[in-house]
């Protein structure tokens, strides 16, 4: 019955190999990290790099809550549909002043907000930041009541003031809160000059197939200030790469790649009728449970798929003799079908 498979898969010539040896290679458990960028030929599913299969991940980050940000970005992050981190310090004047007004931009699914201490006065021991991490952290709660507790928040450290906590008394803090510390970054004006390479390194993520970070404070005013006319340039880099690069917030790309390194495909059967496979990581799924993006090979005469997960059914063209689609691991069986056979057309 396993060979079954085996005539119509032979005229793919990606997976000949692996289906010619036995078809108990088939059911091997298949190593989806691994086989990412390897391209073996007996894998017939794997989790792609980066989320629907993008070619690249850019994030951007906007600290301090500088009130130029609600002003000059929260519009054109929305009117563009492109999504912001905002770094927001949750106990000082600033804040105090503009509190209203992140409310609102709050309620934006394109405003991530995140944690970048209470205060950004700096740390003098891991006494002094439980409270920095906390408080803000419970600001950032109330801005977002309708979320179930736990789940992870971004976090930025505050740049320019001590800091005398050792990285496993920050660790310890940053994961009893919930918090993912962001990766490293650069951005304007400090590390970037002028429009033009600021708009670089969306080339740069796109060129190395990689996660770039951009960090921004005040944008046309505040300080620290990129000018305007350099962050509507990036915008419009992002949105004519739209297809290309994935604009992530910060807790996404850390839930995917925390994924996607852990994750397992199991392929339970693959035959001419059907494909099912199991997905797992091994992290606690109440935190990760972003959807990650899977390739799967499937017969040549299969011109589209019925994919379904749990309640979740798509229908998917076959493109190269693949399908791509999203499934969230551990969240049971997938099943890929042909849309004929499925009843679809
Ligand atoms: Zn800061």
């Amino acid at each position: 019955m396993k060979l079954s498979i085996l005539p119509l898969f032979r005229r793919q010539t990606a997976i000949t190999l692996a289906l010619s040896v036995t078809g108990l290679a088939l059911f091997s458990k298949i190593p989806a990290a691994a086989a990412e960028s390897d391209g073996k030929a007996e894998t017939i599913a794997r989790v792609l790099k980066w989320k629907d299969g993008k070619k690249a991940c850019v994030m951007l980050g906007f600290d301090d809550s500088a009130p130029s940000q609600l002003t000059n970005v929260v519009p054109e992050l929305d009117r563009r549909k492109i999504v912001g981190n905002f770094y927001l310090v949750t106990g000082n004047g600033v804040w105090t002043n503009t509190k209203a007004k992140w409310e609102a931009a709050a309620k934006s699914p394109y405003v991530s907000v995140a944690n970048h201490t209470f205060t950004h006065k700096g740390v003098e021991n891991a006494e002094q930041l439980e409270p920095e991490l906390a408080k803000c952290n419970e600001v950032l709660y109330a801005l977002h009541p309708e979320r179930q507790q736990p789940y992870l928040l971004g976090w930025g450290r505050p740049g320019g003031v001590p800091w005398k906590v050792t990285k496993e008394e920050q660790e310890a803090a940053l994961a009893k809160h919930h918090l993912v510390d962001r990766p490293p970054f650069a951005g304007p004006p400090i590390n970037y000059h002028s429009a033009a390479e600021t708009v670089g390194a969306v080339d740069r993520a796109l060129a190395k197939g990689d996660m770039v970070q951009l960090v921004m404070h005040g944008v046309g005013g505040d300080w620290l200030v990129t000018p305007v006319d350099w962050f509507t340039a990036l915008l419009d880099k992002l949105e004519a790469t739209r297809e290309e690069v994935w604009v992530a917030d910060v807790v996404s790309w850390h839930q995917y790649v925390t994924e996607r390194q852990s994750a397992e495909i199991k392929v339970l059967r693959a035959d001419k009728d059907s494909i099912r496979l199991e997905l797992t990581c091994k992290v606690d799924p109440a935190l990760y449970d972003l959807p990650l993006t899977i390739s799967t090979k499937v017969p040549v005469d299969w011109k589209n798929c019925v994919v379904t997960q749990g309640a979740n059914k798509t229908t998917v063209a076959v493109r190269d003799g693949a399908v791509i689609y999203s499934a969230i691991p551990g969240r049971g069986e997938i099943a890929i079908q042909p849309a004929t056979s499925a009843g679809q057309k």
